[in-house]
């Protein structure tokens, strides 16, 4: 018995004034899931727990097993996971963008221009960096794509615990990263970073790259600002936990990254952009080929979200018929009756009202062998309020998947 999680990010929703009151779920067309939500077993999900609005790292790991508010260790690790970058305990990660500042250190543009064609010697740079008030600690820099990157501080004795250089707008100053905690660790950990953004200002203020960039009317990548500060995790993997073999197909560094840190090994698929732009099918193609080898396969659409937060309600709805389109293909060349097939979101994203992630429940459905169908005929929020799994935490997901792939051991004689 094999199973395929499938979390179409942020695809719940609310009643929309611009659908009737209905939600993206509910009208669009998707024959494919909604045959899957009538043979299977539907239900609601709380991703953390009622209320709580989640960011995809933290819900990722719940829907994966792992009770966040435990292993939640900052942003920065799960995207340095994501994007290849190898993580040692004790290192801490950050998320950066490329961004211009002006000679008195304010934020003019957080992205530098968003496209940065000189990243790759910028990155050099950057990697060629030694510092001289903490000599002890090393600087590992990846660009990934556009303006963004990980940056890695490797040493002894540092900590997550300080506080962001990413003013998060423009118009002020870069911000001094400052410890959270009294410790010395996190004092150090915040003396570096502050030394290493004055070493990269100096560097690249009047850099050739950057003149050139100035001379082709482009502003310059003149410093590199840091968020998310995070650490690895201390996880026991998946292989542990439930003996299986698990694989992750996703188009973003964050949630290949959670997959990672999990013990997932990541199918890296051409096509797949993590954007609205997404090839749907590829994904799915890989997925089949995967669930010859892997006892879990977890695919991961990330378009809906993005259409939520961009309040493009339409681009939603055909996201979600994209993706229904795909389960098409893929039902017609598994073998049903091997394989559990659950269908989710990582939380609901607010198309009209805030264009973010919500507390909002979120509909489930487990299609497989053996499972007791509901008389839910339809994947939505509305429909699944009735469905015979009830209302179930993120956290319980992958025990009750893993219970009908018999791996859950007994608690108890
Ligand atoms: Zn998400
Ligand atoms: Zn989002």
């Amino acid at each position: 018995m094999k199973a395929l999680l499938i979390i179409i990010d942020g695809a719940a929703d609310r009643a929309l004034k611009s659908l009737n009151r209905k939600t993206p779920l509910e009208v669009a067309h998707k024959p494919n899931i909604d045959k899957l939500a009538k043979d299977g077993i539907t239900g609601i999900m709380d991703p953390i727990t009622p209320g709580i609005s989640v960011g995809s790292d933290t819900a990722h790991l719940a829907l994966l097993g792992y009770d966040p508010f435990k292993t939640y260790t900052g942003r920065g690790a799960f995207e340095a996971l994501g994007a290849g970058v190898e993580l040692k305990p004790g290192e801490i990660a950050f998320r950066t963008n490329f961004a211009t500042v002006d000679e008195n250190m304010r934020v003019i543009d957080r992205r530098a221009g968003r496209y940065i064609e000189e990243a790759k010697e910028f990155e050099k740079i950057i990697n060629s960096i030694s510092l001289k008030d903490n000599p002890d600690v090393e600087i590992f820099f990846k660009h990934t794509v556009e303006h963004r990157g990980v940056l890695v501080l490797r040493g002894k004795g540092l900590s997550r615990f300080i506080s962001d250089t990413d003013p998060h707008k423009i118009g002020v100053r870069v911000l001094e990263s400052k410890p959270l905690v009294d410790t010395p660790e996190a004092k150090k950990t915040a003396n570096v970073i502050n030394e290493f953004t004055r070493i990269i200002y100096n560097l690249l203020k009047d850099h050739p790259l950057n003149r050139s960039r100035a001379k082709r009317g482009l502003p310059p990548a003149n410093i590199l600002l840091l968020r998310g500060a995070g650490v690895l995790p201390t996880i026991k993997p998946l292989s542990e936990k439930f003996k299986i073999k698990a694989a992750c197909i996703a188009g973003i560094a964050l949630v290949k990254g959670v997959a990672k840190a999990v013990g997932m090994d990541i199918i890296n698929v051409p096509g797949a952009t993590g954007g609205l732009d997404t090839d749907v099918l590829a994904k799915v193609k890989y997925a089949i080929k995967a669930l010859r080898d892997y006892d879990f396969v977890f695919i991961h659409y990330k378009g809906t979200d993005a259409a939520s937060h961009d309040g493009n309600v339409w681009a939603k709805i055909r996201m979600i018929e994209r993706i229904d389109s795909a389960v098409g293909y893929l039902i017609e060349r598994i073998k049903l009756d091997e394989t559990y097939i659950v269908i989710t979101a990582d939380h609901a994203t607010l198309t009209e009202e805030t264009r973010n992630h919500s507390g909002d429940f979120v509909p489930l459905l487990i299609h497989g062998p053996g499972v007791i169908s509901d008389d839910v005929d339809m994947f939505c929020e509305r429909a699944c309020l009735k469905g015979g799994l009830g209302r179930i935490r993120g956290l319980d997901l992958m025990n009750i998947i893993m219970n009908y792939l018999n791996k859950v051991e007994k608690f108890g004689e």
